[in-house]
């Protein structure tokens, strides 16, 4: 048994002590998890609206905790964050997804792209062009093939900086995709600014959706916006046929969610299409 301090030790309570032993030893495997190999990507599809075919897929972060076992990325990537471990993290997410995209296109699925999440500290890293870039080249990939989704919070952050780095990117012919559209704080002029090629809707205001709902009013505004300003509307989270259908009727032109399809594993992925497509 380790010896405790008289000071402090007694201050805490047992629930509390275990507590911020628990979050220690969290940030401690979180370090590891990189070098042991823990962590692992889930692809969610995206359709054309309103059912297919399939776009592309979007890359999403799980851990695989040797005790706790497969962890949501809110468990851990705002620690990853904090500690800057996102950064050689972020890294690994890039080059899996494209390692993996490239091996869909080997099989004939030239047409699919594949979007990655990119946290606020990983968008400010002087590198993040270079690394993007090297990355396709590694793969083989076409730019085109690789969608960056930033939210809108994590490119007001630094507004300027936001513009510029998306236009390098775009420039070398990568797409970008504003995420969370709806819940921050950009404006208009902003907006019509930033090099993206798409808008996605917050799953809140698609979680609400009806007819009558004040949240109908706001996809049809935020599909308004987008065409005027020649963005593609993806709307998240779509989990009911009802919302399938007015969302296809208010123009979104990819749907995302757990009716169409959920995140999986690549060899689901490889086992539906085996199915779908012969040899
Ligand atoms: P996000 O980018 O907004 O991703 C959508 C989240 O909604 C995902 O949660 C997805 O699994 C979930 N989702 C998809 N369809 C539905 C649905 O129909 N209903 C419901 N209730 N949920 C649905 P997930 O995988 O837990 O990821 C949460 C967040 O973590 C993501 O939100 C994204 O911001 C972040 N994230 C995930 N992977 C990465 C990554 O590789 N890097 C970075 N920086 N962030 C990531
Ligand atoms: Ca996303
Ligand atoms: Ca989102
Ligand atoms: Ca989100």
């Amino acid at each position: 048994t380790k010896h405790v301090g008289r000071n402090g030790y007694h201050f805490f309570q047992p629930s509390m002590n275990t507590l911020a032993q628990a979050h220690l030893q969290l940030m401690n495997d979180l370090w590891l998890a990189l070098d042991r190999h823990e962590f692992r990507l889930l692809y969610q599809p995206k359709f054309h609206a309103p059912a297919g075919p399939i776009l592309g897929f979007e890359a999403l972060l799980r851990w695989e905790h040797p005790q706790q076992g497969l962890l949501s990325p809110d468990l851990f990537l705002p620690l990853a964050e904090k500690t800057g471990l996102i950064v050689p993290l972020g890294n690994w997410v890039i080059n899996e997804a494209c390692r993996q995209l490239r091996e869909w296109h080997l099989q004939g699925h030239t047409e699919w792209s594949m979007a990655v999440n990119l946290s606020t500290l990983q968008f400010e890293q002087p590198a993040l062009v270079r690394t993007v870039l090297d990355c396709l080249a590694r793969h083989q990939l076409p730019p085109e093939s690789l969608i960056l989704e930033v939210t809108e919070t994590t490119a007001m952050s630094n507004p300027d900086e936001s513009v510029r780095v998306l236009t390098e990117l775009t420039n070398a012919g990568v797409k970008a995709s504003i995420d969370d559209f709806g819940t921050g704080y950009s404006s208009l002029l902003y907006l019509k600014r930033l090099p993206a090629c798409e808008l996605k809707i917050d799953r809140a205001f698609v979680k609400e959706l009806s007819g009558e709902s004040e949240d109908a009013t706001i996809v049809s505004a935020i599909v308004a916006l987008a065409k005027t300003l020649n963005l593609k509307v993806v709307a998240e989270g779509v989990e009911t046929t009802a919302q399938q259908a007015f969302l296809t009727q208010l123009g979104c032109n990819t749907l995302q969610g757990y009716l169409l399809g959920k995140p999986v594993t690549p060899q689901a992925v490889d086992a539906l299409c085996s199915q779908a497509v012969p040899p």
